[in-house]
């Protein structure tokens, strides 16, 4: 699994991540102060296997940190 770097916004690493088969995974940083969040909607992956799923929200994470 990629390595998921910590929130861009309050630079905690206090980050949780939620992955269903069907709907929408996302994840959370879990500071009350901050609740930055990327989601991604399965419906539009349903065939990708779900290790592949938490790499490609995980990358979407990290996509946002870099930018
Ligand atoms: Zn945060």
């Amino acid at each position: 699994m990629t390595e998921l770097k910590p929130c861009p916004f309050c630079k905690c690493d206090y980050l949780s991540v939620h992955v269903y088969r069907s709907g929408v995974s996302f994840i959370l940083c879990e500071n009350p102060e901050c609740g930055a969040k990327i989601e991604l909607d399965m419906h539009s992956c349903s065939d990708t296997p779900t290790g592949r799923l938490i790499d490609c929200l995980v990358e979407r994470w990290n996509r946002r940190v870099s930018e």
